[in-house]
């Protein structure tokens, strides 16, 4: 079986960061049934330089064709004022493929203990899956005005994009310890209401699974009081935005976390959570755990290569644990130098 991948590898340090996921992703797959082909395609601020436009045609229809998508990051001051910037091209292609899942999963390597702002006896063990939706809610329901003396936006969601989230996030949690955490504000929103009623409706089809509500504003408090206590943690588009990065800082760098953005039945996207950090770009000092682990989350959740992923991401978290760190975890090894660390480990 042969799945095709498209490379978005992008702007700033996304080229240097793509170079070394591929490279792993490679090493990791090369004795297993699924074989890979991967094709590059402009995307973002390169994309601008080359043909015009963020989002090129045949970019685009490369990816709606692709069996899976790595993007590195976009963007830059470089292409800030352009008549379509790299960020529109995101959007555009978040909206084309139709990606309503936004998952970030967030662990804490003990190598990275020393760098949380939250006590080391407090994060150590931390290990959990944000999953928000991305594509309904307050970020786009109508009607909404803007005007001198009142404004308002319209929090809507339909029954399908609440149950089509809420699965997404059991069949994650089915892979992991099968605990899922619906986050809402069914004590004021009518909104929320009906969200914890399909929540309880959904978790009826994974009886293997165990459901458990709470109010966005303790789920915020128990982000940094207690993080060691979720596995996934389902909520909709402006609390999964607020909280998935709250739980982003957690290990103290974002240069280690990875993310997917899913569809219902198309192809996923998996990206960084990080910008394209053009301050570091092209100096060989970039973090490329968050690519790697991207990668490693993309043999998970669109090709169930579970045991290649966690080959790959116990690589790097062995690595992180010998030393071997990056300068945003305060240490001196390249981006080169620790991806060939990690090849080693695969071998
Ligand atoms: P964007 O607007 O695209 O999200 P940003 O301005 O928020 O970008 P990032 O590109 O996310 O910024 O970077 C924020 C800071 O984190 C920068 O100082 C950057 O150098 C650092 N950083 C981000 N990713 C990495 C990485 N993989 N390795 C090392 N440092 C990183
Ligand atoms: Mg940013």
């Amino acid at each position: 079986m042969k799945k095709k991948i498209v490379v978005l590898a992008g702007d700033g340090i996304g080229p240097e960061i793509m170079t070394s996921g591929v490279t792993i992703l490679k090493k990791a797959v090369e004795n297993s049934e699924i074989a890979f082909e991967f094709e590059a395609h402009p995307f973002g601020g390169a994309a601008i330089d080359a043909k015009g436009e963020p989002l090129p045609e045949e970019t685009l229809t490369a990816c709606q064709q692709a069996d899976a998508i790595l993007l590195g990051a976009i963007g830059g001051p470089k292409w800030e004022h352009a008549a379509q910037t790299p960020e529109q091209g995101l959007l555009a292609l978040r909206k084309a493929l139709h990606l309503f899942a936004n998952i970030r999963p967030i662990s804490v390597p003990n190598a990275l203990l020393p760098l949380s702002p939250v006590k080391e006896q407090i994060v150590k063990g931390t290990d959990f899956v944000v999953v928000r939706e991305l594509t309904s809610g307050i970020y786009f329901g109508e009607p909404r005005h803007l005007g001198e003396a009142e404004a308002y936006d319209t929090n809507r969601y339909q029954e399908d994009e609440i149950r089509r989230i809420i699965r997404k996030a059991f069949e994650i949690a089915q892979d992991r310890r099968k605990h899922v955490l619906s986050v809402d504000k069914a004590n004021v929103l009518a909104t929320s209401k009906l969200w914890r009623k399909i929540a309880e409706e959904v978790a009826q089809e994974f009886p293997d699974c165990t459901l458990e509500h709470q109010y966005v504003d303790s789920a915020a408090m128990r982000i940094v009081q207690n993080p060691t206590a979720f596995d996934v943690i389902v909520t909709e588009n402006l609390f999964g935005d607020i909280l998935s990065d709250e739980a982003s800082v957690l290990p103290g760098t974002l240069g280690v976390l990875p993310s997917a953005s899913h569809s219902e039945s198309g192809v996923s996207l998996y990206e960084p959570i990080h910008g394209s950090a053009p301050d570091i770009a092209g100096k060989n000092i970039a973090n490329p755990v968050s690519m790697i682990l991207s990668a490693s989350l993309m043999l998970r959740q669109s090709f169930n290569m579970n045991d290649e992923a966690d080959r790959i991401e116990n690589a790097c978290f062995e690595a992180m644990e010998e030393g071997i760190l990056t300068k945003d975890l305060g240490g001196e090894t390249t981006t080169t130098a620790f991806t060939e660390a990690i090849l080693e480990k695969l071998k």
